[in-house]
C-alpha cells in the first residue's frame, strides 16, 4: 500500500483509534477513485494524495484536513460528487475537499508580476479555512518535489508559479521550512545549471569554513560561559541556495562576500533571557554600528519575532546573530502551522481558534491599523477584509471595497461603461446594478448609450469615483434640461423597495433564506404582486435563477431603522449531557433572542443537534448570540442555517 504505512505510523503518534480508522477508510476510497490513474512518473496516482498527507501529518494535522487530503483530488479528477464526500466522511471534509478543488481551477499562468501580488491576497481572502491553503501548499510542496518526470514546458510554468505566487504564500503565512523548500525546487527547475554551479561553490565554500566556523561558535559559547544567563541552545544557520542566489542577482552582493558572514541563531528561555543575552554578546564582541534590530519589540508583518545583530567576530569574520525564544522559533519555522505542531494536547477547534487569532494578529500588523481588536468568531478569516477581488471579461483582477456593487466596478473600468451601464453579468448570470460583488467573480457590464445614471443608483454604490461620476452626471442633465426646457426625466425610474419593518402589505421575507437586516438582499415580484425578499446568496433562489422560474427583480434595501424582530435559523451542536436545552434558551432569551421553533435530535457521532428558528433585530445582535453560545462550555458549533 503506497508509502501509507509510514504515514499510518506518523498519524498513530497523536490521532485516536476512531480517527485512524477514518483516515483508513478515506485511503482506501482514494485509491479506489484513483484506480485507473497514474502520474507522470508511472506511479499510481494515489501515492500523490498520500505524500499530500504525508506533509500535513508531519505537521500534525488534525484527521479531518489529512483525510481531506488523501481525497484532496478526487473531485477534480474522478466523477465522485463532493456529495458523496460529504456522505462519507462529514460536512467539514467536504468543504475542504470543495476548498482545494476551487483552488485548483484558479489558473495563474503567466500573469504579469504586477498581478501576482492581487493573486495571492484573492486565494487567502477566498479561503474561509486556513487548512485549505494548508492542504494547498502541501499538494504543491509535493508537485515541487516529483517536478523531475513531467514535460519541460510544465515543469517551468509551475516552477514560476510556484515562486510568484506560493513561495510568497508561504512566507505571509510565516511557513519558512515551505517556503525555502519551495524556492528552491522552482529555482533548480527553472535554471538547473545555475543551480548545479551555485550548489557546488556553497558545498565547496562551507567545506572550507568548517573549521572556522566550530572555532567561531566555539568562542562563543566560552564567551558566553562567562556569564549568569545561558542559552537554551546555539546553532549554525546555513543559507539556502535561492537566498545566496537572489543576494547575487539582485543585490550585487558578490558570492564570497555572502558566504564569509557566520550566521548563529541562539535560542533563549523566555524574552528578558533574549535581551540579557543580548547585552552580553555585545559585551564580549564588538557590534556592527546600525545593524542591531528588534523584531521582538516590533514583529515582522508575517509574525516574525527575533533580536537581529551583527558582531566583529573573533578572527575578523562578521557574525550575524539572531536571539529569541522557543516559541518564537517554532512560529519563525512553521508560522501558522506551528499552531498544530507541538500541541497534540488541545482539541481541533481550540487550535484552529488560536490560528486565527494569530492570522488576525498577522493581518492587524500588515495594515498597521489600531491593536488588539476583538477577534470576530462569526467572521471567517479574511486576511483583507476590506476589499473584494473580481475579474473583468479580459482576466484581469479590480479590486474594490468590500460592499461594492456591480455599478462600482463599472465605473472602476471606464467613466462611460459606469454612466452607460444598462445590464450585470456575473458568472454568466443577470444580475441588478445594486449587486453586491464577491472574491473571484467574473463580471460583465453591457452598456446602451440610451442609458444614463439615475439618483437612485447613489443608493447603492460605494465608491468615491462613481459616486462623483453619477452626481456630476445628473448635474449635467438638469443644465442640460434647463437649457433645453425639456422635460427632467426622459426614463421612468425604476421604484426602489425599502424595507422599515417585517410587516409589509407588499412584502414577505423568504423562508428558505430568512433574511434580517444587514444581509445583502434582493427582492422579486411574484405573481400576486408581491415583492419576496431574499438573502442575496440564498441557495434556493439561485436554483430559481439557474431554472428561469424567478419573478421580475426588484430593488431592495433596508431601511436605515427598522423596528421588530426577524426570524432565523439556527443550528447548535452540543454535548449530549444534562442541561443542554436550559443553557442554549437560556443564553438565547438572555440576549433577548425569541425562540419560534425548536427541534433536537442526537447525531451519528452521539451529538446534540438543534434546528432552532429565533428572532432577533439584526445582523449585529444574531452575531452575539451566536457569540454567546459558542462561549458555552457543552457548545461545539453554532451556525446559521
Ligand atoms: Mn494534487
Amino acid at each position: 500500500m503506497f508509502a501509507f504505512y509510514p504515514l499510518l505510523s506518523g498519524l498513530s503518534l497523536y490521532l485516536p483509534a476512531p480517527e485512524m480508522k477514518r483516515v483508513i477508510e478515506a485511503y482506501l476510497f482514494a485509491a479506489d477513485a484513483h484506480e485507473t490513474q497514474f502520474r507522470s512518473s508511472g506511479e499510481p496516482y494515489v501515492t500523490h494524495t498520500v505524500a499530500t498527507a504525508t506533509i500535513l501529518a508531519n505537521m500534525h494535522l488534525d484527521a479531518d484536513t489529512i483525510i481531506a487530503a488523501l481525497l484532496h483530488d478526487v473531485v477534480e479528477d474522478t466523477d465522485i460528487s463532493i456529495e458523496k464526500i460529504s456522505q462519507r466522511f462529514g460536512e467539514k471534509v467536504a468543504e475542504l475537499v470543495q476548498g482545494v478543488t476551487k483552488l485548483t481551477k484558479m489558473h495563474f499562468e503567466s500573469k504579469a508580476q504586477a498581478q501576482a501580488e492581487n493573486f495571492r491576497k484573492m486565494m487567502l481572502a477566498m479561503t474561509g479555512d486556513i487548512r485549505i491553503i494548508l492542504i494547498k501548499m502541501a499538494d504543491r510542496l509535493h508537485n515541487m518535489r516529483t517536478l523531475g518526470s513531467v514535460s519541460s514546458a510544465k515543469r517551468w510554468r509551475v516552477a514560476r508559479e510556484t515562486l510568484e505566487i506560493y513561495a510568497p504564500i508561504a512566507h505571509r503565512l510565516g511557513m519558512r521550512h515551505f517556503k525555502l523548500e519551495l524556492e528552491d525546487l522552482s529555482f533548480k527547475a527553472i535554471y538547473p545549471w545555475r543551480y548545479r554551479i551555485l550548489e557546488e561553490s556553497v558545498k565547496k565554500a562551507r567545506h572550507n569554513r568548517r573549521d572556522l566556523l566550530h572555532k567561531v561558535e566555539h568562542a562563543l559559547v566560552k564567551g558566553l560561559a562567562k556569564f549568569d544567563v545561558a542559552p537554551d541552545h546555539i546553532v549554525g544557520r546555513e543559507k539556502s541556495l535561492f537566498s545566496v542566489y537572489r543576494k547575487i542577482r539582485e543585490r550585487g552582493v558578490p558570492f564570497a562576500e555572502i558566504m564569509d558572514l557566520l550566521g548563529f541563531r541562539i535560542v533563549a528561555k523566555d524574552i528578558s533571557d533574549c535581551y540579557h543575552l543580548l547585552g552580553v554578546i555585545h559585551s564580549v564582541f564588538k557590534p556592527i554600528p546600525g545593524k542591531f534590530k528588534d523584531y521582538i519589540a516590533i514583529p515582522k508583518a508575517n509574525g516574525y519575532q527575533s533580536l537581529h545583530t551583527l558582531l566583529f567576530g573573533p578572527y575578523g569574520v562578521p557574525i550575524e546573530i539572531q536571539i529569541r525564544t522557543k516559541e518564537m522559533d517554532e512560529i519563525a519555522e512553521n508560522g501558522i502551522a506551528a499552531h498544530w505542531l507541538y500541541k497534540t494536547k488541545s482539541n481541533v477547534e481550540g487550535i484552529q481558534t488560536q490560528a486565527r487569532e494569530w492570522l488576525k494578529k498577522v493581518a492587524d500588523i500588515q495594515k498597521s491599523a489600531e491593536s488588539s481588536l476583538d477577534f470576530i468568531q462569526d467572521v471567517k478569516i479574511d486576511l483583507f477584509p476590506d476589499e473584494v477581488y473580481v475579474f473583468t471579461p479580459k482576466g484581469e483582477i479590480l479590486s474594490l471595497p468590500r460592499g461594492a456593487s456591480a455599478l462600482d466596478f463599472a465605473y472602476a473600468v471606464h467613466t462611460d461603461i459606469g454612466n452607460h451601464a444598462k445590464e450585470v453579468v456575473v458568472n454568466r448570470h443577470s444580475v441588478p446594478l445594486s449587486y453586491p460583488l464577491l472574491n473571484g467573480q467574473s463580471v460583465e457590464i453591457i452598456t446602451d448609450p440610451h442609458v444614463y445614471p439615475e439618483d437612485a443608483w447613489l443608493n447603492f454604490v460605494v465608491t468615491g469615483r462613481a459616486k462623483s461620476a453619477i452626481r456630476y452626471a445628473l448635474k449635467n442633465k438638469v443644465m442640460q434640461a434647463d437649457e433645453h426646457d425639456i422635460p427632467l426625466r426622459a426614463k421612468k425610474n425604476k421604484p426602489i423597495v425599502v424595507i422599515h419593518s417585517h410587516q409589509g402589505m407588499n412584502l414577505d421575507f423568504a423562508h428558505c433564506c430568512h433574511p434580517i437586516p444587514g444581509d445583502s438582499i434582493r427582492g422579486i415580484l411574484n405573481s400576486n404582486h408581491k415583492v419576496i425578499v431574499h438573502e442575496f446568496h440564498c441557495k434556493h433562489l439561485q436554483e430559481l435563477v439557474q431554472k428561469q422560474k424567478h419573478g421580475k427583480w426588484m430593488e431592495v434595501r433596508w431601511a436605515d431603522q427598522i423596528a421588530g424582530f426577524f426570524p432565523v435559523r439556527l443550528k447548535v451542536v452540543g454535548q449530549t449531557t444534562v442541561g443542554v436545552i436550559a443553557g442554549v434558551t437560556r443564553e438565547i432569551s438572555e440576549i433577548g433572542g425569541d425562540i419560534r421553533e425548536f427541534v433536537m435530535r442526537e447525531n451519528l457521532q452521539a451529538e446534540s443537534e438543534m434546528d432552532l428558528v429565533v428572532e432577533v433585530q439584526d445582523r449585529s445582535h444574531l452575531a452575539k448570540m451566536i457569540r454567546n453560545l459558542r462561549r458555552l462550555t457543552f457548545v461545539k458549533r453554532v451556525v446559521r442555517d
